[in-house]
């Protein structure tokens, strides 16, 4: 868990922003204790805090893993208890685009919160089996197998009996980001 990487991408664009910690915890949802924290690497955010932070400020999830001084991305952040997550490519402002590699354990259930009006998301299997509940449904994706979905609802991935690593790409249609 790169907290170095988050903390500094979350201070600077708060200050690009211009807004107060308290500002941003109105806009985020989250609160302004955890910001404070996690901007002084006293707290490791959970990716369903990121995920909220990101939509508070009409940004791509990867404004805030994403190491600067890295653009092209490869890093892989680590979430304790939770998902692996790589930056495959950083998101792209033209194509409105960003692609993760993540990692499920295996039997490892990830819940998602609802992303922002209009996400697509595609999973694409690399390796192992897992399944997708979206819509109330189940979907079992073997490797090798794409699946694409309205992810402005929650969404549950679940990790195979050998666990899986898949590509997650976020198709953001949101005009001017
Ligand atoms: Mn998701």
């Amino acid at each position: 868990m790169k907290e170095d990487t988050i903390a500094q991408n979350l201070r600077r664009i708060r200050n690009e922003a211009g807004v107060s910690l308290s500002k941003a915890a109105e806009m985020t949802g989250v609160s302004k204790a955890m910001l404070g924290q996690i901007e002084r690497q006293e707290s490791s955010p959970t990716i369903a805090t990121l995920w909220k932070i990101s939509q508070g400020f009409h940004l791509p999830l990867s404004a805030l893993l994403l190491e600067r001084s890295c653009p092209l991305g490869g890093e892989t952040v680590r979430f304790p208890g939770s998902i692996e997550v790589r930056i495959v490519f950083p998101f792209d402002a033209n194509l409105g685009e960003e692609t993760f590699e993540i990692t499920l354990k295996p039997d490892q259930v990830h819940q998602s919160e609802a992303h922002e009006a209009g996400l697509i998301e595609d999973v694409i299997v690399v390796s192992g089996s897992m399944e997708v509940d979206v819509d109330g449904t189940r979907h079992a994706l073997e490797a090798g197998a794409g699946f694409r979905f309205a992810a402005d609802q929650p969404h549950v991935y679940r990790g195979g009996s050998q666990g899986a690593v898949f590509l997650n790409i976020h198709h953001y249609v949101r005009a001017g980001i």
